[in-house]
């Protein structure tokens, strides 16, 4: 017989909605038949019917028995005698859900723009039960949006939504994404500098901090007013967003001449002054305890960062409900190519594992698997985010945030990295393959032969790239000269699939960038011909106007692409955007030119 229903119950939440919508809306794809969802109430599921979210608990189709192990973001499937159901520990895992149970049936997601759906006329889904949860607790992409164009963490792929993470908008500061340092939105200035400053931190000249003077957000993490006031702020934030379960305690940004250096404060420290994780675990336990009085349950995350609190504590140990994030961050961990025993990221390396030993059941990761200064050089941290999660799964770590992922074989890394939270022992070259296939079409063998090239030349010549500093090392002349055949082989096997072709040039743009960035006309250090260096100049150009960028880095000559242009070409346009310029057509269709005015 076969599934025709869809139902919720009638205090579903907007998430098990969501997921019953999902679930008809590619149901409706495979089969062509409309599925209807409807509400039904608690006793009774008709047959050829598949409930969703807590209607399966209360019509007896899961028990809470089964629930309890699959906490917190795990599911359960039950499919049998023609009826179905899907529910997660909490409506999360139902989502979660939803997706195994297309996978099931054939469907493959690969990246927002990549799935695989198989047609069926009639859809019969055998008989199935499955209880699955993620290895980790937090599975997430930091201002993923921001630099991919509104792409979000998917929950296709497994991570973590945006929706589960505390939102500081709700504290009066709307479309505030940067969550990681909370204390600019715990205490701003703005609204306590005037009458408090005292909350704020002590400079080594003995002055309060003022907006503008160094990092923002330091605030005197000892002053106990503040920090009352702190966590009532924290509590109105939580009211609001009660169905969410991360929430952020840091420090504002900066290192540990930042912090606040009033006696108070350095009494709290192991190495007053130098070594402040105790000083911040007070503080944050003191939170972390507020919190859980009034909301047991909500995580508490904080940031082991920089010198000032990479080192794990000596006297004050997080409380249950905190959750560190320790940043494999430079000058401690230098090399984003390499996992963490790269012998450049021993002094990290050794930090994490202290960490580890102190605080086993309090440990999450917050790691950097790009360039923040140069956006598009090719960026090989997919085998350090691998060997990594190999030693994470190993040690007990609890969750994963991704500082971004790289511009580099992106949409690969975001899909392996979503795989490898569910299943750590995924095998991680067949899923390459697979994405691959999916993903390039014919153009597959030639873009794993570059990806197999890139990270050869990165193990073989020791490339140690570092997410904080352009990476002119792995884009040599040779390199360049080698990866273009590959790429050449490329575009030609994909001629005519468009959505192939874009992803290949994509992958290109990266080369192609790095090579014009360190050898051009202007800094005289052209290795290759005149034609040669145009037409590669020509084709970024193009590459880049059909990828529309804008912002390609963190440097003075690279807030903009036009800017960019004018530092490495003869090339300046006027327009805004600078792909509307028509000097890009002129441009495109003579590259040559461009020398000879
Ligand atoms: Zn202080
Ligand atoms: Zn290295």
């Amino acid at each position: 017989d076969e599934l025709t229903t869809i139902a919720v119950s009638a205090t579903a939440s907007y998430r098990e909605k969501f997921a019953a919508e999902e679930l008809a809306s590619y149901l409706n794809k495979i089969t062509g038949k409309e599925l209807s969802v409807i509400t039904v109430d608690s006793s009774m599921v008709p047959d050829g019917t598949i409930a969703i979210g807590e209607l399966s608990v209360s019509s007896g189709m899961i028990s809470r028995e089964e629930l309890g192990p699959i906490g917190e973001d795990g599911f359960v499937i039950n499919i049998a005698d023609n009826k179905g159901a899907i529910c997660g520990w909490r409506d999360l895992g139902t989502v979660y859900g939803v997706y195994e149970l297309l996978k099931q049936v054939g469907v493959k997601f690969y990246a927002e723009d990549c799935e695989i759906i198989p047609s069926k006329s009639k859809l019969k889904i055998p008989e199935l039960h499955l209880a699955i949860k993620p290895h980790y607790d937090l599975r997430t992409i930091f201002k993923y949006d921001v630099y991919f164009k509104g792409i979000t963490p998917s929950m296709k792929l497994g991570y973590t939504p945006n929706d589960d993470m505390g939102y500081h908008g709700d504290l009066g500061a709307p479309g505030e994404r940067n969550w990681v340092h909370s204390a600019s939105f715990m205490m701003p200035y703005r609204i306590f500098g005037k009458e408090h400053p005292e909350y704020f931190a002590l400079n080594k000249s003995g002055e309060r901090v003022k907006p503008g003077e160094g990092p923002p957000g330091h605030l005197c993490l000892s002053n106990m007013e503040m920090r009352e006031t702190g966590a009532e702020r924290l509590l109105h934030l939580i009211e609001k967003q009660e169905n969410r379960t991360s929430f952020v305690v840091t420090q504002g940004d900066g290192r540990s001449n930042s912090w606040c250096q009033c006696s108070n404060c350095k009494a709290l420290d192991a190495i007053p002054g130098d070594h402040m994780t105790d000083r911040l675990m007070d503080y944050v336990n003191y939170n972390a305890r507020v919190v859980n009085e009034k909301y047991p349950g909500k995580k508490i995350l904080t940031l082991a960062y920089t010198e000032a609190t990479s080192r794990p504590p000596e006297r004050v140990m997080p409380d249950p409900n905190v959750m560190v994030m320790y940043c494999p961050y430079p000058p401690q961990t230098p090399c984003q190519s390499h996992g963490l025993d790269c012998p450049e990221n021993s002094q990290g390396f050794a930090e994490l594992q202290g960490w580890i030993e102190k605080c086993p059941e309090n440990m999450y990761i917050y790691d950097y698997p790009r360039g923040y200064r140069v956006w598009y050089e090719p960026f090989g941290s997919f085998y350090a985010m691998v060997d990594k999660m190999n030693f994470y799964a190993s040690n007990g770590i609890k969750g994963i945030v991704q500082c971004v992922v790289p511009t580099s074989f992106t949409d690969l890394f975001v899909f392996v990295q979503g795989v490898l939270f569910w299943e750590p022992d995924a095998d991680v070259e067949k899923l390459i393959d697979e994405f691959m296939d999916a993903y390039y079409g014919e153009a597959a063998p030639h873009m794993r032969e570059y990806f197999n090239f890139m990270h050869n030349e990165i193990n073989t010549r020791n490339v140690h790239q570092g997410c904080e500093s352009p990476n002119p090392d792995l884009v040599t002349a040779e390199y360049a000269d080698n990866a273009l055949v590959m790429f050449d082989k490329a575009q030609n096997a994909v001629a005519d699939d468009p959505a192939a072709l874009y992803r290949v040039e994509l992958e290109k743009f990266c080369l192609l960038f790095s090579d014009v960035n360190q050898r051009n006309t202007i800094n005289d250090e052209l290795t290759i011909s005149m034609p040669e260096h145009s037409k590669r100049l020509a084709e970024t150009v193009r590459i880049a106007r059909e990828m529309e960028v804008i912002r390609v880095g963190n440097m003075p000559n690279m807030m903009n692409f036009k800017n960019w242009l004018r530092s490495v070409s003869l090339l300046t346009l006027q327009s805004e955007p600078w792909y509307y310029d028509p000097g890009v057509d002129a441009f495109l269709n003579n590259p040559e030119n461009i020398f000879i005015y």
